[in-house]
C-alpha cells in the first residue's frame, strides 16, 4: 500500500505528511512583531563566548569544543570550507517559466527534496528576522523578501544509540549542518541561475536568525527547550539552514499540533538537562517572543566544557516527540495531537517504555577524544540514564539577556555578562498575559 501511496505523492510534499498538519494565521507562541529587536551576531552566546564574555576558561574552550572527536572535526572542516559558495552572480536575464509564486514554491520544494532536505517551508521575511550586525560588526541590511527553510534531521538511529551529550553529539550537529549548507548552497545558486537573488545562510555563516523563520514557514512550534522548535514528525532532532530570495513565492502558514499543552504538561528535558537549563515554569516575554526562555548562557557554557563529550543535544534525545515514524509512534502522534486527555498518559508512558534512554545496540561511534594534537581513548563519557525517580518539577532560577544588554554589535574585548542581573530579570520577566 505504501509504495501505491508513495507513486502518487506530488514531489514537492517531501516525504511527511505535512500538508495534513493545522496551519494558523500567527504561531501559537505570540510574537509582537514591533517589539521584536535586532540584534547584532556578537550577541548570540557562541560568539559571546569566543569573545571572553563567559571568562578565559571556556573562552580557551571553544575553540577545540566542536573538533575534539574526529568525526566533528572532519565534518566542521568541510563545512567551514562552503562560505565563499553562499552567495554569488546573479544571471542578467530571467529565466522563463518564473512568473508564477506557486509554481516557483513547488519547484524549489522539488528541488531541495530531491537534493535531500527532509521538511521545508517557505515564509516571508520580517526585518527583525536579520541581525542588526554580522559576525565581523558590520550592519546587515534585510535585501530579500522570502525566506526558504529547511530542516534536516540528526537521523533517528544515532540518536537512539546516544546518551544525547555524549561522543557523537557534535558529529550528529555537524553531519546535518554540512548537509544544509550543501543543500542551501546548490539550491541558491540555482535561484540566481534562474535571474533571482538568492543567498544561503548556514551555521558557518548566516546573516538571517533560522527561529523566527522556521516558525513563521511552519516548520514546528517553539518547544519548552526554549529556543527549540519541534516538528511532529522529526521533534526536535533536526538543524535548519536557510535560503533568502527574491524569487516569487507562495508562502506556508504557522503549523499548530498542539504542542503548547504537551509542553505545559511535560517537563522531561527541563528534568534531564544536564545543566538545569531548561525552564521548569511558564512561559514569559523575552525580546518581543513569547517563550519557554532557556538559560542560554548555562546552555552554551556546558555544550563548550561538556568533559564527558562534545557538545550536546540531551533534550532533543530525551524527548517524547524524537521519534521514527514506526506504526506504535505513529499511533501515539496522533493521539498526542487528537486526543488532548491523553497527552499527560503519553507522557508517563514514554519514561515507563524506556524512550530517552540509550540504546547501546546502535553505538558504532568510538570515544575518541583529541587532546593536545593526540588522539586517546576519552578520558570521561556521559552515560547517565533517566531521572525517572526525580522529582516532577524542580524549580530553578533562569537567566535571562534581554537585547538592552547585548554587548556592541563591534565590540572586540571581552564584555563580561552580569549573572546577578540577568537572574534577577529572569524572575521578573513579563509574563505574557501582561
Ligand atoms: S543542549 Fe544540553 S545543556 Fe542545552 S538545554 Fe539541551 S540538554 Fe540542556
Ligand atoms: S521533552 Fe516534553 S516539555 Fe520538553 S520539549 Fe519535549 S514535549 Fe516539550
Amino acid at each position: 500500500m505504501k509504495w501505491f501511496s508513495r507513486r502518487r505523492r506530488l514531489p514537492h510534499l517531501g516525504r511527511y505528511p505535512m500538508e495534513q498538519v493545522a496551519r494558523v494565521d500567527r504561531p501559537t507562541t505570540r510574537i509582537d512583531d514591533a517589539a521584536v529587536p535586532r540584534v547584532p551576531f556578537r550577541a548570540n552566546f557562541f560568539s559571546r563566548a569566543a569573545h571572553g564574555d563567559l571568562g578565559d576558561r571556556v573562552a580557551e574552550e571553544i575553540k577545540r569544543f566542536n573538533t575534539k572527536t574526529p568525526l566533528s572535526l572532519v565534518l566542521r572542516n568541510f563545512a567551514a570550507t562552503h562560505p565563499p559558495f553562499q552567495d554569488g552572480e546573479t544571471a542578467t536575464e530571467t529565466a522563463p517559466l518564473t512568473d508564477d509564486p506557486q509554481k516557483n514554491a513547488e519547484h524549489v520544494k522539488s528541488l531541495l527534496y530531491f537534493l535531500g532536505a527532509d521538511i521545508i517551508g517557505i515564509c516571508e521575511a520580517p526585518a527583525y528576522a536579520w541581525y542588526s550586525h554580522d559576525a565581523d560588526g558590520a550592519p546587515v541590511e534585510p535585501r530579500h523578501r522570502y525566506a526558504i527553510v529547511m530542516a534536516i534531521d540528526q537521523g533517528f538511529d544515532t540518536m537512539d544509540a546516544a546518551n544525547g551529550n555524549d561522543w557523537v553529539s557534535s558529529g550528529q550537529s555537524q553531519r546535518a549542518y554540512l548537509m544544509g549548507s550543501t543543500f542551501t548552497i546548490v539550491a541558491a545558486d540555482y535561484i540566481r541561475q534562474l535571474g533571482f537573488g538568492a543567498r544561503a545562510h548556514t551555521n558557518a555563516d548566516s546573516e538571517v536568525l533560522h527561529l523566527p523563520l522556521a516558525l513563521l514557514a511552519g516548520i514546528g512550534e517553539l518547544s519548552r527547550i526554549g529556543e527549540v522548535i519541534i516538528n511532529p514528525f522529526l521533534g526536535p532532532r533536526f538543524k535548519t539552514a536557510v535560503i533568502t530570495t527574491d524569487l516569487p513565492l507562495a508562502v506556508d502558514k504557522p503549523i499548530d499540533f498542539g504542542l503548547q499543552d504537551f509542553c505545559a504538561k511535560c517537563r522531561k528535558c527541563a528534568r534531564e538537562c544536564p545543566c538545569a537549563a531548561i525552564s521548569y515554569g511558564d512561559k514569559i516575554m523575552f525580546n518581543g517572543y513569547e517563550m519557554w526562555k532557556p538559560d542560554a548562557e548555562n546552555c552554551v557554557k556546558y555544550r563548550i566544557s561538556n568533559p564527558g563529550g562534545t557538545s550536546c543535544g540531551r533534550c532533543m534525545k530525551v524527548c517524547p516527540f524524537n521519534k521514527e515514524g514506526l506504526v506504535q509512534h505513529r499511533i501515539g502522534l496522533w493521539a498526542a495531537i487528537h486526543l488532548p486527555w491523553t497527552r499527560r498518559l503519553l507522557i508517563w508512558l514514554d519514561d515507563a517504555l524506556g524512550y530517552g534512554q540509550r540504546n547501546d545496540l546502535k553505538k558504532w561511534w568510538r570515544d575518541l577524544e583529541l587532546v593536545n594534537g593526540v588522539l586517546q581513548i576519552a578520558r570521561k563519557v556521559n552515560r547517565r540514564g533517566l531521572k525517572r525517580n526525580k522529582a516532577d518539577r524542580e524549580e530553578h532560577k533562569i537567566a535571562i539577556y534581554p537585547a538592552e544588554v547585548n554587548p556592541p554589535a563591534d565590540a572586540s574585548g571581552a564584555v563580561p555578562v552580569d549573572r546577578i542581573k540577568a537572574l534577577e530579570d529572569g524572575l521578573n520577566a513579563e509574563p505574557p498575559q501582561h
